[in-house]
């Protein structure tokens, strides 16, 4: 086995340049502070740790680590950024590994310090210290460890009868992980990103400082990181909003074979009405479908019968449709009895193809925790560790037909596809533009996410095929975000956030991180 890891170690070390300044087996002598923890076993530069940190979910590229940190508190965090700023010549970045559930990269530290911050849960559980995740005694707000992952924030929410308000689509992902992006899904539209939800949070700075910030104290620390790509300091503890926990969701799909009438339908859904509050519905995203993975990809969703699926296709030949678009949702509920009439007053308002809304009914659990049976599924199939070259932006709604015409009826017909197209509509006022996510300047914008999978060494055909579709938006003058990228250099990162909130991206930085030691994998300063 350590063969193989050394054998590993030597592939990675030469196919990948790493933008630290160490090499493989180059690291210096610790400083005296970890010490205790290299003696503990706690900082390690063995390659069973640094091999394992040195790939992500993206499987696309990799790099290997000097060290590994396994921290057994947040003081043994305090202790690495400590060092790392009173150390003259202190030549490690470093980087907080959530779960490597990121695309390109963005978790890792090329010759400089891995951060697991999975131990940090581990070693108190083990320790018998106290939980970190704690709902308060009156059910407002859990305090959630930045390594905590939100399957489990949701089981300890829900063991009291509460859940917080906005997720993503995917659970075994963790707070900090997805508080350092924005942290989207289907709940966005009327509560905002995840970031959007956080009451307060500690942070350790670049300086090795454990700071409270809110938007009452440190009130600028809490706007950049909150979106801050890892930038400013590492999330040990996130205090997140809860609601009372639903008991049911019912969960809709409806069929369209028209982009404008889905879109209109979509913005329905999701517009305040006059008084400012939101209509019924819990959940409001939207997948596309392309002819020649029609019926594939309307198994793959697991949500339609092999006999829906059958009739979808019937009716896509009908029309003669290239794309099939549907509307998913859900209405939570306790209440069994008024959930059929409320349900049915919304979908009259709305024009998906007559006969062809199709419902289940599955606990609030159930629906939160859905992509996980799909990742058993692949995984059994051996088709979840395959390369994933997501492709995910914020559009402007001015611009998402332009998207429609020539991405999806456009660029991805008649090509294989592999992965699910989702689509749907944000409100722009549910998100705070003093925190560091980027996003466009209308008031709605779509979330379009393009989720592709490698699963036929085709892996340079779908890179150069999400270069198209960069392009044809490029050329058309769609002036989107991207959400979850990376960019290479430093003009890019300008243009992403826009001169101003590049500036105080910059002006933060500086402050809190001076030596640019923090996640160097989003390659913003290294
Ligand atoms: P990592 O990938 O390990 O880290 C991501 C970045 O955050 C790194 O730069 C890291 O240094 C930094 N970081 C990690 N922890 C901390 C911390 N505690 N403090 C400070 N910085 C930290 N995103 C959505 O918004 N909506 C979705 O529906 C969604 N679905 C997904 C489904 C799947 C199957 C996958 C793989 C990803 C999905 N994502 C989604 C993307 C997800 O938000 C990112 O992958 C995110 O990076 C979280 O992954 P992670 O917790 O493993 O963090």
């Amino acid at each position: 086995m350590a063969v193989v890891n050394l054998l590993l170690a030597a592939l990675i070390a030469c196919s990948h340049a790493p933008v630290g300044t160490l090499a493989l087996g180059d690291h210096r002598p610790w400083p005296p502070a970890l010490a205790a923890l290299v003696a503990a076993g706690r900082l390690r530069t063995d390659t069973n740790a640094t091999v394992a940190a040195s790939t992500d979910f993206g499987n696309i590229t990799s790099a290997l680590p000097a060290a590994v940190l396994y921290p057994s508190s947040t003081g043994d965090l305090a202790a690495l950024l400590g060092a790392a700023n009173s150390t003259p010549g202190w030549p490690y970045t470093i980087a907080f590994r959530g779960r490597g559930h990121s695309l390109m990269g963005q978790a890792f530290a090329p010759g400089g310090v891995v951060v697991h911050m999975a131990s940090l849960g581990d070693a108190t559980a083990a320790a018998a210290a106290p939980p970190r995740i704690n709902v308060s005694a009156d059910g407002r707000y859990v305090d959630a460890g930045g390594e905590q992952m939100w399957i489990d924030v949701l089981r300890a929410s829900l063991a009291r009868g509460v859940a917080p308000r906005s997720w993503t689509d995917y659970l075994y992902l963790t707070v900090g992980g997805t508080l350092s992006n924005a942290g989207i899904s289907g709940q966005a539209f009327r509560h905002g990103p995840q970031i959007s939800n956080v009451l307060e949070l500690d942070v350790i700075t670049g300086h090795g400082e454990m700071m409270t910030c809110s938007k009452e104290l440190n009130a600028d620390l809490f706007d950049a990181v909150l979106g801050g790509l890892g930038q400013f300091g590492v999330i040990t503890r996130a205090r997140i909003v809860l609601e009372a926990a639903p008991a049911r969701a019912r969960w809709v799909r409806l069929v369209y074979t028209d982009f404008a009438t889905f879109t209109a339908d979509q913005e329905r859904l999701i517009a305040p009405r006059p008084d400012g509050a939101f209509g019924p519905m819990s959940y409001i995203e939207g997948s596309v479908f392309v002819n020649q993975s029609l019926a594939t990809d309307l198994t793959n969703t697991g949500f339609f019968s092999d006999a829906d699926v059958a009739r979808i296709v019937a009716l896509a030949a009908e029309r003669n449709a290239t794309t099939v678009y549907s509307i998913e949702a859900t209405l939570n509920y306790d209440n069994a009895t008024s959930v059929d009439q409320e349900l049915k007053s919304v979908l009259d308002t709305l024009s998906f193809v007559e006969g062809f809304s199709f419902q289940r009914d599955v606990t609030y659990e159930q629906f939160l925790d859905r992509v996980h049976n799909e990742e058993v599924a692949l995984d059994k199939l051996g088709l979840w560790r395959v390369a994933h070259p997501w492709l995910n932006m914020f559009v402007p709604r001015s611009r998402i037909a332009d998207v429609d015409r020539g991405v999806f009826k456009g660029i991805l017909q008649g090509t294989d596809i592999v992965g699910p197209l989702i689509v749907y509509p944000l409100n722009k006022s549910m998100w705070d533009d003093s925190m560091s996510a980027a996003m466009p300047s209308e008031d709605v914008f779509y979330a379009v996410s393009l989720l592709f999978s490698s699963v036929a060494n085709d892996l340079a055909r779908l890179q150069e095929q999400n270069q198209r579709i960069l392009r044809f938006c490029d050329l058309a003058g769609i002036q989107y975000k991207s959400y979850l990228a990376r960019y290479t250099n430093r003009g890019d990162w300008v243009r992403h956030f826009g001169t101003v909130k590049w500036n105080r991206f910059v002006e933060m930085k500086n402050k809190y991180d001076p030596n640019k030691l923090l996640s160097p994998g989003q390659d913003i300063f290294n």
